[in-house]
């Protein structure tokens, strides 16, 4: 990430995303807290050598996952798909995903990987020969495999909070390719594929990827992928699958390798316990320039339309979190509280209650596309003034703002305990009944930094960005 941001041209937006970003690390170290609020699917791979006992070590890893929760560490993600009900402890059926194999070492290896849902619904996969946007046919070639690659990167924009990695699978089958891809992640950024085609592969991806101008949270900008792992797997004759695994930014890995008879940590993979942390951050985190807009909150019409696309604002004042569950809630009900000019907020924070007080451990915003389908109703219906998220939204949500007199405000994806700090107190709750993440939280902030990307006249970076990428995409084709 030091080496993105040290490629993007400063004083852009993205450059601004970045430093955020680069603070928000900073502020996890120190408090050992969530680098971001989505702290995802946790996802084990495990290797024992002949003998181990798997089903004890699976048992440590469902106590050590509650325990982690209980600490605030993972947010409680795991939720009953036919009864939409939270465990709340990360707990339940499938989750966490444990993979077991056996090897021939003499000690165990435990990885995990942590990949929030942001960048999960980025995954995205081929079968090719088909048809892209901007690049045209993509056959069963290699050729073919790079315009998947490439239309891969440009199709998650800022959705997935890039600068993001890739892990690709070309062949095996629908569910093992996508299980090979995601493998792919826990490979180093910087180690070289032993296969000499794919090593060649990756660096030219990772070389046209970042000609895109996709930038930090899809801000339009330099730096739009971090890596590019590839594997290749046999594949049926008449299936050709290129898979690929999107993950954020914040690319969560830890594993160690234990002792078999004692369990001792022999080794810590990805961290080397002797290198001291270093500072990530560039300066005081947001460069304030002195022309960022306070906006205090609740907000009047006439404040929201004097803003316009690329306007900076520091909110101060109360917002409220709504994320699925509160927007398909809004559908059918009136909102528990009176949204009118009220800033509502992408979120699904970790929260921790402590001897009666809610406090804020992470609160990033999430992927706003989602609510597309029902946010130009809820601005209409109960008139909020300006909605935060991260992402964008569609063509529905731009003409209720324009039409209303509101804004999409871009936060910055991932920065959970940046945003975390702008909140001075939690003064409510409500529809605890979805479970913390999708609850409705009533927050007070202070000094809330986030970026106009659609305003309400009819603009929207978002889209601006979509179509210049798309055409130097269609330029690469063309090269
Ligand atoms: S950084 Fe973004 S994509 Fe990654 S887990 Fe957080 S919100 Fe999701």
């Amino acid at each position: 990430m030091s080496l993105a941001a040290a490629a993007e041209k400063p004083q852009t937006q993205s450059s601004q995303a970045l430093d955020i970003i680069l603070s928000n690390i900073d502020m996890a170290a120190d408090d050992e807290g969530p680098i971001c609020q989505d702290t995802g699917m946790p996802t084990f791979v495990v290797h024992t050598p002949v003998g181990v006992n798997q089903i004890r070590i699976r048992r440590a890893i469902l106590e050590a996952t509650a325990q982690a929760t209980r600490l605030g560490k993972l947010r409680p993600n795991s939720v009953d798909s036919l009864t939409g009900k939270n465990s709340g402890n990360n707990l339940g059926e499938e989750t966490p995903v444990v993979h077991f194999e056996q090897w021939e070492e003499d000690e165990i290896e435990v990885k995990l990987i942590l990949k929030g849902g942001g960048c999960e619904n980025k995954n995205i996969q081929y079968s090719v020969p088909c048809d892209l946007d901007h690049l045209g046919r993509a056959d069963r070639n290699l050729e073919g495999v790079r315009k998947c690659i490439l239309h891969a990167v440009w199709q998650a924009q800022g959705q997935g909070c890039s600068p993001g990695a890739v892990g690709v699978c070309i062949g095996s089958d629908r569910a093992h390719g996508y299980e090979l891809a995601k493998g792919q992640l826990f490979r180093t950024l910087d180690d070289v594929n032993p296969n000499a085609t794919l090593a060649q592969l990756e660096a030219q991806i990772m070389e046209e990827a970042n000609r895109l101008g996709v930038g930090a949270m899809g801000f339009g900008g330099k730096s739009s992928l971090i890596g590019c792992k590839i594997v290749a797997a046999n594949r049926l004759p008449a299936s050709f699958f290129v898979s690929v695994a999107y993950d954020c930014w914040a690319f969560r890995r830890l594993g160690v390798r234990l002792d078999a008879e004692s369990g001792a940590i022999t080794k810590w993979l990805y961290r080397d316990p002797s290198r001291p942390v270093e500072r990530m951050a560039r300066g005081e985190g947001f460069p304030l320039t002195g022309r960022e807009v306070i906006l205090t909150a609740p907000l009047t019409e006439a404040q929201v339309r004097a803003l316009k696309v690329g306007d900076v604002v520091l909110i101060d004042g109360e917002m409220y979190t709504g994320r699925d569950n509160v927007h398909a809630y809004l559908m059918k009900n009136a909102p528990p509280v009176d949204l009118a000019g009220a800033v509502l907020y992408h979120c699904g924070p970790v929260m921790l209650e402590e001897k009666g007080v809610w406090k804020v451990k992470a609160a990033g915003p999430t992927t706003s596309i989602r609510e597309e389908p029902y946010q130009a109703d809820v601005i209409r219906r109960y008139g909020v003034r300006a909605v935060i998220g991260k992402g964008g939204m569609g063509a529905k949500t731009l003409a209720a703002l324009q039409e209303c007199g509101a804004v999409y405000l871009n936060g910055i994806g991932g920065a959970a305990q940046y945003y975390a700090r702008a909140v001075e107190e939690v003064l409510g709750v409500e529809l605890m009944e979805f479970g913390i993440p999708e609850a409705m939280w009533h927050l007070r902030v202070k000094g809330f930094a986030a970026i106009v990307t659609m305003d309400a006249h009819g603009n929207s970076l978002h889209a601006d960005v979509e179509r210049e990428t798309g055409e130097a995409l269609a330029a690469l084709q063309k090269a």
